[in-house]
C-alpha cells in the first residue's frame, strides 16, 4: 500500500552499473556477502556435481529400501543390514559423501550422533536431516538450504475459537467456514507422512482453538503414530486436568499456551473474554502436572510491552519454557496496527529474552567445564522474530561467547556454525502452513488469499508445489531481498549483513508492503527510518 510512494525502490544490482562497471564489480566485492558469493560459487561449480553424487544412492532397493535413508542411518553408527550392492555403493559413495559433506556444512557430528540415535526425537531429526539430503540433491547446497520439504507444518486445524482475542491471524471465532472432516484429516496426515519420501518430522496443530474440535485427540493420536513430533498451541482455557491428561495420552510431545499479560487486567481485555487468564493459567498447570513439556507464548504489542519482564518471570515461576510471537499485522491484527512496536521498543523485547538464554547458555558452559556435563536445558528463551538470531549473536559478542538462535526456534548446542543454513524465517523453507480446509499457505501469518494459498494438501501434489512455486522461491533467495534508498541511504533487509541468519519477517513485510515478499522488515531495528516514514503516512 505504501510501496513506491515516496521511496525510489533500488535494486542492489543498481543502474551505475554500466557507467561504472569496475568501480561497482568493487564496490560490490567489499559489501556483498560472503554466502552470497559462495551461493554463485556453488551454483555454478559445487552443485551440479552434488547432486549427481546424490542421485547415485538416493535410491529406492527392492531389498532393503530407501538407500539414502539406510546410508544416513550407518553414518549416524544405526545398525543396518544392506544388499550387496548397496553395501558397494555405500561404502564408496554415501560414506565418504556424508564425512566431507558434515565437515563443510560444520556440522558436529558427535552432536549430529546424540540427536539422531540416543535422543526422545531422534526420529524427527532423522526425517529432517533425510529432507535435507534429499534437497540438497534436488536444489543443490544454497544459503540458507532449502530442504526437500518442511521440517514443521503448522496446521490452523479450526477456524472455530471460544475467545475473542484482537490479534487472531486467522481471525477465528464462530467458524462458518468448511474445514476438513475426520476422514479428511486423516487423508491429510497421511499425505504429510510421506512428504517427499521421507515424511514430515513435526506437526503442529494450532487454530482456532484446536480443542473445540471434537476430534481433536483422535487425531492427534492419529498423527503421534505417523509423524514423529506433535504439538499444540491453545488459548489454554480448555486444558482442564482431565483433558491435559487425553493430550498426554494422544503422545502430544509439546503445548505451547497463549498468556498475553502478568494479570488478568491485561490479559482479559486484549483476549476478550472474562476469567480467560485465570483458565489459562490453570491450563498450564495441568500441562506441567502431566510432564508435557510446556510453553507460555506471548504476543508483545504497545499495551501489555510494560508486561515484558513480569511474563518472564511467570514463566519462570511455573517452570515452563517462554515464545515471544512477533505482532504481525494480518487478520484482525490487522485492524489494530498502531499496536505494533516499534523498532526500538522490538529491540528492548528481543534484549530482555536474549539476555535470559544467554544467561543459560553461559550457565550450562561454565557447569560443562568444572564437571565434563550440564543438565541446564538452554533452550526456554525464543522469539518467533527473525532478528533474535542477530541480537543473541551481538549480546553475545559483547560479552566474549559465540552463541546464536539459529532459526528462531532452534537453540542446541552444537549447532552454532550453521546458523547461515538454517537462515532465521523458516517461511515456505523450514516450515509451512495449512489452513482448516487444507489450503496450504507459506506461513501461517500471510493472510489467505489467491496469492498466498499455493494448493489444497488434498487436491494438490504437495511435492510439486513445493518443487516449484514462484512465491516460494522468492521466500527462498537471500540475494533478492530489496532495498530502499531513503535520504540517500540503502535501507532494507537486502544490503543488511545478517540477512542470512535472520531475512526478517517475509509475514511483516508482506502486510506493510501490500504483498511485496522481499521487502524490508520494518520492525527491524536497522529499518527504523523506514519504521518512521512509513508509520509517518498514516499519522
Ligand atoms: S535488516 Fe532485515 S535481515 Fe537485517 S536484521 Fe533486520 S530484519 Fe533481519
Ligand atoms: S514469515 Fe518468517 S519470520 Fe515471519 S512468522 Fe512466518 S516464519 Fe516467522
Amino acid at each position: 500500500m505504501y510501496h513506491g510512494l515516496i521511496y525510489t525502490q533500488k535494486c542492489v544490482l543498481g543502474k551505475n552499473y554500466k557507467r561504472h562497471k569496475l568501480g561497482y564489480i568493487a564496490y560490490k566485492w567489499e559489501t556483498m556477502q560472503i554466502d552470497a558469493v559462495e551461493n554463485a560459487l556453488f551454483s555454478v561449480t559445487v552443485n551440479p556435481m552434488l547432486k549427481e553424487l546424490i542421485s547415485r544412492f538416493d535410491i529406492e532397493c527392492p531389498v532393503d529400501g530407501s538407500l539414502l535413508l539406510n546410508s544416513l542411518k550407518d553414518f549416524l553408527g544405526e545398525p543396518v543390514s544392506l544388499c550387496p550392492t548397496c553395501q558397494h555403493v555405500n561404502r564408496h559413495i554415501a560414506k565418504p559423501f556424508y564425512e566431507i559433506g558434515s565437515r563443510l556444512l560444520k556440522a558436529d557430528k558427535d552432536f549430529m550422533r546424540k540427536q539422531f540415535v540416543k535422543d526422545k526425537y531422534g526420529g524427527a531429526w532423522f526425517k529432517g536431516f533425510g529432507l535435507m539430503m534429499r534437497g540438497v540433491r534436488k536444489y543443490g547446497i544454497r544459503i540458507p538450504f532449502v530442504p526437500a520439504g518442511p521440517f514443521e507444518i503448522v496446521w490452523n486445524f479450526t477456524y472455530k475459537c471460544n475467545l475473542r482475542c484482537k490479534h487472531c491471524y486467522e481471525d477465528a471465532g464462530v467458524g462458518k467456514l468448511p474445514e476438513l472432516s475426520t476422514d479428511e484429516a486423516k487423508q491429510a496426515i497421511d499425505i504429510l507422512s510421506k512428504i517427499a519420501g521421507i515424511g514430515l518430522p513435526a506437526l503442529s496443530f494450532s487454530g482456532g482453538e484446536p480443542l473445540t474440535r471434537k476430534d481433536f485427540f483422535e487425531l492427534a493420536a492419529y498423527a503421534k503414530k505417523r509423524i514423529p513430533y506433535i504439538s499444540i498451541a491453545s488459548n489454554g482455557t480448555l486444558l482442564t486436568k482431565d483433558n491435559a491428561k487425553k493430550i498426554k495420552d494422544a503422545g502430544v510431545d509439546y503445548v505451547e499456551i497463549s498468556i498475553d499479560g502478568a494479570s488478568s487486567a491485561v490479559h482479559d481485555e486484549f483476549r476478550g473474554i472474562p476469567g480467560a487468564f485465570e483458565r489459562a493459567i490453570q491450563g498450564v498447570k495441568n500441562c506441567v502436572e502431566e510432564g508435557i513439556d510446556t510453553c507460555i507464548a506471548t504476543v508483545l504489542h504497545r499495551d501489555n510491552l510494560a508486561e515484558t519482564e513480569k511474563i518472564l518471570q511467570l514463566a519462570k515461576e511455573l517452570g515452563v519454557r517462554f515464545m515471544h510471537f512477533n505482532y504481525i499485522p494480518t487478520g484482525r491484527a490487522k485492524e489494530h496496527v498502531e499496536l505494533d512496536l516499534t523498532p526500538d521498543q522490538r529491540l528492548h523485547v528481543l534484549h530482555a529474552i536474549g539476555k535470559e538464554i544467554i544467561t543459560l547458555y553461559l550457565q550450562a558452559k561454565e557447569e560443562e567445564m568444572k564437571t565434563g556435563k550440564s543438565n541446564i536445558k538452554v533452550d526456554r528463551f525464543f522469539s518467533t522474530c527473525p532478528q533474535y538470531a542477530s541480537v543473541t549473536k551481538e549480546l553475545s559478542q559483547q560479552m566474549g561467547h559465540k552463541f546464536i538462535v539459529e532459526a528462531h526456534y532452534a537453540a542446541k548446542k552444537g549447532v552454532e556454525n550453521v546458523a547461515n543454513f538454517l537462515g532465521g524465517c523458516g517461511a515456505g523453507r523450514l516450515y509451512c502452513a495449512i489452513e482448516p480446509n487444507g489450503d496450504i499457505k507459506p506461513c501461517v501469518f500471510f493472510p489467505t488469499n489467491k496469492n498466498t494459498v499455493l494448493g489444497n494438501i488434498l487436491r494438490d501434489n504437495f511435492e510439486e508445489i513445493w518443487d516449484n512455486d514462484p512465491l516460494l522461491w522468492q521466500l527462498r533467495v537471500r540475494e533478492n531481498l530489496e532495498t530502499y534508498l531513503v535520504d540517500g541511504k540503502e535501507v532494507g533487509c537486502g544490503v543488511c549483513p545478517d540477512k542470512y541468519i535472520c531475512g526478517g519477517c517475509r509475514a511483516r513485510a508482506y502486510s506493510y508492503f501490500n504483498g511485496n515478499v522481499k521487502a524490508p522488515d520494518i520492525g527491524c531495528i536497522h529499518n527504523k527510518v523506514l519504521w518512521e516514514k512509513i508509520t509517518g503516512l498514516r499519522r
